[in-house]
């Protein structure tokens, strides 16, 4: 069975073609900058050459009909025709309370996705501009749609509420929600499974730190709180968003600044977070490299993003009165050697202790622990798209 994932932001478009009797992945590639000048594709076919085509790709259906044409094409395709692709899963960001797990794409799915679009704009319309591609050009072919927020779901009410008018829940469904849920599900279950035990018998915390970060609570193989909330702003410092701040700044410097609704959305989505404390950059190896060179505010930058860690992970361990396992993924998590030794030295206090040794590894699956360490720390390379792969093939060969 193959099965094509596709995640669509609103100019890019990115995908992997699964061959699913194996779980290998046949191509994967990239298209940028829809609607804009300078759009294109790239396109790598496993053991070929990478190629670039550049188009004038004016919306998603454009977009995907060239991915499909790339991957039947006679040079770097991998497939012979398109009717060899037997699904297609999609990203899904935010289906706010509707979902709880992924689900066939049907007309009335369609629906709960553009009702949530109000809660994910930048996300739920390309989202629904994917679907709608793939209809029209590989018609009768199922589709799956994978949220984000799906695995968080299980959170118990205490933790999604926020204290606000009960009214605020009600009238506009304002909650926690979480996002990052599939890879806190992937590296989850698979710290589980490299622990050789059963998941619904431990305690484990997961950290998804990227440009966009979260911190998971899963206790028995259940969500039970995440730092993301309503939005993806909330929790951790993240490269452009602010996390955490007191919610009565925002009238504050509305009315000092003089800022319109728009402006303050920016402010704290794109100006903030280790880009605005640095000054210097939203990528983290650019304030690790500011700060060796001794840029005190790079330093003031990573010293607030692991501290902040370093207080999710003690939170979560209090809420789930305990932790048997910490996992780090993502660009940073996976990466970023000196950051891990930083967060992991703060929650010693748990019985956690890392292998210096260990813990110099970059991208690859590895304990990093030291043996007998009570608290076992791992790094893990996230794989959502294996995961949409394995719901898409679950749910369309029921
Ligand atoms: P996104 O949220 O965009 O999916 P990623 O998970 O790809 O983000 O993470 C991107 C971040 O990972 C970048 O900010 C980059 O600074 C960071 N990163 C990647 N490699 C390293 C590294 N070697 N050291 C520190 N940070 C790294």
């Amino acid at each position: 069975m193959k099965v094509l994932v596709v995640n669509c932001g609103s100019s890019s478009i990115k995908y992997q073609l699964f061959e699913m009797n194996d779980e290998s992945v046949l191509a994967k590639g990239l298209v940028e900058r829809i609607g804009l000048e300078g759009s294109v594709l790239t396109h790598e076919p496993t053991g070929k050459s990478k190629t670039v085509i550049n188009a004038d790709i004016k919306n998603h259906t454009i977009g995907i009909g060239l991915v499909l044409e790339a991957l039947v094409d006679a040079n770097h395709g991998v497939i012979a025709s398109m009717s060899e692709i037997d699904a297609i899963g999609h990203r899904g960001v935010h289906a706010g309370e509707k979902f709880s797990d992924s689900v066939l794409v049907t007309p009335s799915v369609i629906s709960a996705i553009e009702e949530c679009s109000e809660m994910a704009p930048l996300h739920n319309p390309p989202n629904i501009s994917g679907i709608n591609a793939c209809s029209e050009l590989m018609p009768g072919v199922p589709q799956v749609a994978v949220f984000d927020t799906a695995f968080h779901q299980t959170m118990p009410k205490k933790a999604y509420m926020y204290a606000l008018p009960y009214e605020a829940y009600e009238k506009y469904g304002i909650r926690r929600y979480g996002f990052h849920g599939t890879s806190h599900k992937y590296v989850s279950e698979r710290v589980a499974e490299i622990m050789g035990r059963d998941a619904n018998n431990l305690k484990i915390i997961t950290c998804h730190l990227g440009n966009g970060s979260s911190v998971a609570a899963i206790e028995n193989g259940k969500c039970i709180d995440t730092s993301m909330g309503f939005t993806p702003l909330e929790g951790l410092v993240m490269g452009t968003r602010c996390g955490n701040i007191d919610p009565a700044i925002i009238p504050f410097l509305m009315k000092k600044e003089n800022m319109t609704m728009e402006q303050i959305d920016t402010y704290i989505n794109k100006k903030s977070g280790v880009l605005g404390i640095s000054g210097v950059s939203s990528d983290f190896r650019d304030i690790e490299k500011a700060a060796a060179g001794g840029n005190e505010r790079a330093q003031l930058a990573l010293d607030m993003f692991i501290y902040e860690v370093v207080k999710y992970i003690g939170s979560y361990a209090a809420a789930m009165n305990g932790v048997d396992a910490i996992v780090f993924t993502a660009g940073v998590g996976e990466n970023a050697i000196g950051m891990r030794e930083d967060i992991t030295s703060g929650v010693e206090y748990l019985g956690t202790k890392i292998d210096k040794e260990k813990n110099n590894v970059r991208g690859k699956e590895r304990e990093i622990s030291v043996d007998g360490s009570k608290v076992k720390v791992f790094v893990i390379p996230t794989n959502e798209e294996l995961v949409i792969a394995r719901d898409t093939k679950k749910i369309c060969i029921k």
